[in-house]
């Protein structure tokens, strides 16, 4: 019967950047024993991100359970310069995304039509909040002094001092910066664990979706320590070659550091507050499970995986004229007069940010230096082709033809034989290990909107903005941050319709959202591109309920991209200066 409606509640919790590489081994030493228990009684899979595997990317594709040629999110800002109508180029040519950017329904509004109560808690790119049937606290791209963070609006004000990212105070690049973002960090993993328990006991629900960001934030600054947390005890023959000892940490010194311990300051302070984060979040985790009972399925997920970050960088211009390209990537106020004292040695870059974070002086190169953008754009606009960075191992390569111009083919076929044959000059190693052409890869109404080939480097190599000291295409290069994404992500469910087990094939991220609906008894819009996670899933609850395909709905996507219409640009600039200190913008 179709009128009754299925009881089955669905709690999904997202941990930013969580890999099992550091999960596991946390789970092992009893650091995370709740999450342990979901792996011990139910289901667990390695995630298969998104091509770029970014946060923007990853998340519009569970949200939306399309791939990025449908809903046309490839990073937080657009693929393609917007500057057309006179817009101001601010914070550079390419405008930033929001919630109206994503193209097509996300899962929650699928599941409030469908007459579902919803909750939506800290999700990346839900700024500026929609109606929904429930209650939403928007996520990352939320300015910081909005108030209009919630729905309904007056939830806000039972929020006093909710905080959703790091506040910028947190983000130098310093031994003191780090200890600020650690604590910032804690802060807010409480208000949020507290918040959402709060939401889950209070709010009637069908689908409660909490997403916990810290653990990127952290992972991205501190992998190095990360990995110390991550070492067993293995004895003498471990993999380690500098090995040396904690000298300030008699209570740790069995753990071995894989990076000089000069590397990693206050190494004791750092390993203790970050395992004390991750038995928070554990803990956070358990008590969210607990209060929805053992009758509710719960959903576990990342956005991508985490790793070290890569010691070699390949210089963005550098590859661009190599390619006989533009450098094409808008070059935002601050890091045109950076790369321009950078080319004359004046200053290094990271020096400058340490210098100048979140000083008035910062904001106002920034405004002075918005000619150069604009020069960047003329060029942009006059230039054949472009290369876009979609993350540190994912490029892009934008064309500016039609496709259907007879220019186009042979360009895009010379571009592909070119990327492929790009090469370290000091080993000879070939440093992009894949290209495509976006209909490869993508599907949808907005490929137009995608860079025309992507490529990926194989992981020893990061693409850097900055310029290269001497026009050099390779050189090692300590990156700002010590950790980047990785393609392989973490999915655990567990719940009464959750069989124990292990994966063998690695889901997707779409996967899951379709797995999501199924679980509660939805029908899965024929657009969507995931297939639900079978294995998972027990075999009653599979004989009881055939998987439901209902045709998408009929509403047109436009293939153009709509930016954030943010309220004031001191809303863009902080949203974009927040985004530039996560290393998400360049
Ligand atoms: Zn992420």
């Amino acid at each position: 019967m179709t009128e009754s409606r299925d009881q089955r509640r669905l709690l999904v919790i997202g941990i930013d950047g969580g890999t099992f590489d550091l999960l596991d081994p946390l789970m092992r030493r009893g650091v995370m024993p709740n999450l342990a228990a979901v792996v011990a009684r139910g289901f667990r899979a390695t995630l298969r991100s998104t091509i770029p595997p970014n946060s923007a990317a990853a998340w519009a594709t569970f949200v939306t359970g399309k791939n990025p040629g449908r809903h046309g999110v490839l990073r937080f800002q657009a693929t393609r310069p917007t500057a057309e109508a006179g817009r101001e180029f601010r914070p550079g040519a390419y405008t930033l995304l929001s919630s109206e950017s994503i193209a097509g329904p996300r899962i929650w509004d699928i599941l409030g039509h469908a007459g579902r109560r919803v909750a939506v808690i800290n999700v990346p790119m839900t700024y500026p909040p929609r109606p929904l049937n429930g209650v939403m606290i928007t996520g990352l791209l939320t300015p910081p002094e909005a108030r209009d963070f919630t729905w309904p609006p007056e939830l806000a004000d039972s929020l006093p001092g909710y905080q959703i990212e790091q506040p910028l105070a947190a983000m130098g690049f310093s031994a003191e910066a780090d200890r600020e973002l650690v604590r910032a960090s804690l802060d807010i993993l409480r208000i949020q664990g507290e918040t959402a328990l709060r939401l889950l006991r209070q709010e009637p629900w069908d689908f409660f979706f909490v997403c916990f960001t810290g653990t990127d934030r952290l992972q991205h600054r501190l992998w190095g320590y990360l990995e110390e947390l991550m070492e067993e005890r293995k004895g003498d023959t471990g993999k380690k070659q500098n090995r040396s000892d904690l000298s300030d940490s008699s209570d740790l010194s069995d753990w071995s550091p894989l990076h000089d311990p000069s590397d990693l300051p206050d190494s004791k302070y750092f390993l203790r507050r970050l395992e004390h984060y991750y038995r928070l979040l554990d803990e956070a985790i358990g008590r969210l499970l607990a209060a929805a009972g053992g009758t509710v399925n719960c959903l576990i997920l990342s956005d991508h995986g985490f790793g070290p970050a890569p010691e070699r960088a390949v210089y963005r211009r550098v590859l661009a004229r190599y390619l006989g390209l533009e450098a094409g990537e808008g070059v935002g106020g601050f890091h045109s007069v950076r790369a321009w004292l950078e080319r004359r040695g004046i200053l290094d870059g990271d020096r400058l940010r340490r210098l100048l974070a979140g000083t008035p002086l910062r904001r106002l190169l920034s405004r002075l230096s918005r000619f150069a953008v604009r020069k960047e754009h003329e060029a942009w606009r006059s230039s054949r082709a472009y290369l876009v960075v979609l993350h540190k191992y994912i490029g892009g390569v934008g064309i500016n033809l039609p496709p259907d111009s007879p220019d186009y083919a042979p360009l895009c076929q010379s571009l592909i034989e070119r990327l492929k044959a790009v090469c370290d000059p000091d080993t000879g190693d070939p440093i992009v290990t894949e290209v495509w052409r976006r209909e490869e890869i993508y599907r949808g109404p907005r490929v137009p909107v995608c860079p025309d080939i992507i490529f990926r480097l194989d992981l020893r190599y990061g693409l850097s903005h900055g310029d290269s000291p001497g026009g050099r295409l390779v050189q090692p290069k300590t990156f700002r941050s010590r950790g980047i994404h990785r393609d392989e992500g973490i999915l655990l469910a567990a719940g009464p319709d959750i069989v124990h087990g292990v994966g063998g094939k690695a889901p997707a991220i779409a996967d899951v959202t379709a797995t999501a609906l199924y679980l509660l008894d939805a029908a899965i819009p024929s657009d969507m591109d995931g297939t639900v996670v079978a294995d998972a899933i027990s075999p009653a609850y599979r004989a009881e309920h055939p998987v439901r395909i209902e045709p998408a709905s009929e509403e047109p996507v436009s293939p153009d991209m709509a930016g954030a219409r943010w309220r004031s640009a001191r809303d863009e600039d902080a949203v974009a200066e927040q985004l530039r200190d996560l290393g998400y913008l360049d």
